[in-house]
């Protein structure tokens, strides 16, 4: 392959990625419950996160809730995955797709 082909994917897939970070839709969520508060809230996955592929982005198996303790992603069963968009409200948790960060970052509101 030409150096200068190279470059050009190399261009492309940052314009993708740059494209998934502005989309704000979601397929996914998970289920997460705080060891300290108790409480169990749904965290959406901003499209791009968790999805096979070379440049598959995960997101966190822990997160901080908003009380300051540890949240875990439990009932897994339940998680949930749909066959059509759906766009991240302002009040919804999510996890942010981001170009720059290996992994999806929390966004609880
Ligand atoms: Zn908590």
């Amino acid at each position: 392959m030409s150096n200068r082909l190279k470059k050009l994917q190399r261009h492309q897939r940052k314009f993708i990625s740059k494209q998934k970070e502005n989309n704000m839709v979601t397929r996914k969520a998970f289920t997460y419950e705080c060891e300290d508060c108790g409480k169990r809230f749904r965290m959406w996955l901003q499209k791009g996160l968790e999805e096979p592929g070379e440049n598959h982005k995960p997101v966190p198996f822990v997160i901080q809730c908003k009380c300051g303790g540890m949240a875990t992603h439990v009932d897994w069963s339940n998680d949930i995955e749909l066959n059509h968009d759906l766009p991240i409200l302002d009040h919804m948790n999510y996890f942010a797709f981001k170009v720059n960060q290996d992994c999806g970052m929390a966004v609880l509101r």
